[in-house]
């Protein structure tokens, strides 16, 4: 545990006879205060970014309990705390926030050690937005009790989704719901919002999201706005698959704007050949909206590859509506079989072809193959190798490189745009999102400098988030606090090892409680599962 090069952790740091002489009550300076007030820990001599865009500063930051009690130049001057960390020549942040996140496997496990959301700790993360991409229950307080529970390492902020909701009364009919039945999905958002959802998350490239028009999701949408929730969206079209990234991007902005809610746009990017340089348009409409008073923001995962299924990327919409023993059935019909196979060629072709969709999901003999591969090896076209592999596989995971570096870069620079890692399994944004955009953006190319990484990773993301005294080093803020070595910082994971852990992270509180030190794990799983308090007066007790 001991002798890690960077930080060293002294016990019992006590200071004794300093109570002889007056001790100074009422309005004095802190200087004529010889008393030493208890605190837990003081973190002494870092580099502090303190979240906020201002420029670093030298000071030490104090914990007492779980929240920050005191940031500045002179913590020894007036508190005593049983561990003192040197942070010399380390960077004191924040814990990071990842936005948009998919830790399911890790956080739902029945095993303790996975619920320590390792993937995530080892990249400095201490609080992730659940429930994205319109995943969300709607029953958030039983999943508040279910994680009470079930201690985690990690803070988690959960969303309600349209996913569930839709299903639960409409199941996966492709059509819009009667008034009756946007009233049952309309009650199921507010239960969402009443219970403490952050706001509402749709999916709507997805089925049966997808199956819904505008006015449909305003309608749901307006159950988070007058709650005080944000709408985050993985919109409709992040490509030229059904209305194009522009359109789709427009319908989302016209969300917000009817329904009278800050838009937060999902893992925003330029998805396929067809719309790679479309970046330049995305801004413009965004940035053209913010001037016109809107809230709009958006995250991003800095890799040239999305994760998605297989079935996701390349089926189309109405082949899986009704649900897989409906596609199944479409599968095996030979007509209907032959209008698939060429809408997945063109969804093939959008995505870059054959040799840029990786198979990811783990235990498989094709895992690690592209789809080229392993039309090669099957000795058939790569079509027919992609609906046989979602035929034979209720989930085929992909790597699905797509993306342009220029697009990544332009929209990174924005400063309206937070980290997220959307990190799922067999991608190794999962383990290395946030060292990743350390190592390559900020160091390697310069593309955004440290203080906007870290401003846009903490204290911009909880602002945008409404996670409440979080993303800020300050006094009265929980103690969610990062040590890591700007020298170290660097992912490990890539793609053909998505599964490694990444490395720099000395040490990490989560609420006050340590959960790395000198950079190993220690066990503690003191996250929270955050509720959004409700705008008063709009959920009956
Ligand atoms: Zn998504």
């Amino acid at each position: 545990m001991s002798g890690h090069p960077f930080t060293r952790v002294v016990h019992g740091f006590v200071f004794v006879g300093l109570m002889s002489g007056v001790v100074m009550q009422g309005a004095c300076s802190a200087s004529t205060d010889t008393r030493l007030q208890p605190a837990d820990t003081i973190i002494r001599g870092g580099t502090v970014y303190d979240g906020s865009a201002g420029a670093p500063v030298s000071a030490d930051v104090v914990v007492s309990g779980d929240r920050i009690v005191y940031v500045g130049p002179e913590a020894r001057m007036r508190y005593t705390a049983p561990a003192v960390v040197d942070a010399s020549g380390m960077i004191v942040a924040p814990g990071f926030i990842d936005a948009h996140t998919h830790p399911d496997t890790y956080v739902r496990s029945k095993d303790a050690k996975e619920r320590l959301n390792a993937p995530w700790l080892f990249q400095g993360v201490s609080t992730l937005m659940i429930g994205v991409d319109g995943g969300g229950t709607p029953d958030v307080a039983d999943e508040a009790a279910w994680f009470g529970q079930h201690h985690m390492g990690t803070n988690l902020a959960p969303y309600v989704g349209f996913g569930p909701v839709r299903k639960k009364v409409l199941g996966m009919a492709a059509r819009a719901p009667d008034p009756q039945e946007l009233e049952g999905m309309q009650a199921l958002v507010a239960k969402g919002m009443c219970e403490g959802a952050f706001g509402f998350s749709t999916g709507l490239f997805y089925a049966p999201q997808s199956f819904s028009k505008t006015d449909e999701v305003v309608a749901l949408a307006r159950e988070a706005a007058m709650r005080g929730g944000i709408y985050d969206s993985h919109q409709r079209d992040e490509s030229s698959y059904t209305i194009g990234l522009v359109a789709s991007t427009k319908e989302a902005l016209a969300i917000g704007r009817e329904a009278g809610l800050p838009v937060h746009i999902a893992h925003i990017k330029a998805l396929g050949v067809d719309v790679h340089g479309e970046s330049g348009e995305l801004i413009a409409l965004i940035d053209a909206a913010r001037r016109a008073g809107q809230e709009v923001t958006a995250d991003q995962y800095p890799w040239l590859a999305s994760g998605t299924s297989l079935g996701a990327a390349l089926l189309p919409r109405w082949a899986v509506a009704g649900g897989r023993p409906a596609l199944l059935r479409r599968l095996a019909d030979a007509a209907t079989r032959d209008r698939i196979r060429s809408e997945v060629r063109e969804n093939l072709r959008r995505r870059g072809g054959s040799e840029s969709l990786l198979l990811t999901s783990s235990g498989q003999p094709w895992t690690g193959k592209t789809l080229q591969q392993v039309a090669t090896t099957w000795q058939v076209d790569p079509v027919e190798a992609a609906l046989r592999l979602v035929q034979e596989n209720k989930r085929v995971q992909v790597a699905s490189f797509n993306m342009d570096d220029a697009d990544v870069k332009r929209l990174m620079q924005q400063p309206w745009v937070i980290t997220s890692s959307d990190g799922n399994d067999g991608h190794p944004r999962q383990y290395a999102t946030f060292p990743k955009k350390y190592a390559k953006y900020v160091r390697n190319t310069g593309t955004i400098d440290l203080g906007a990484f870290i401003h846009r990773s903490t204290g911009l993301s909880a602002e945008t988030l409404g996670l409440e005294k979080r993303g800020y080093l300050r006094e009265g803020y929980f103690a969610d606090v990062l040590v890591f070595d700007p020298e170290r910082f660097a992912p490990k994971a890539d793609y053909t090892h998505p599964r490694v852990l990444s490395e720099g992270v000395v040490d990490l509180w989560v609420n006050g409680r340590k959960v790395i030190a000198d950079g190993s794990l220690t066990g503690a799983a003191p996250g929270r599962f955050l509720l959004h308090t409700p705008t008063a007066g709009t959920c009956s007790p």
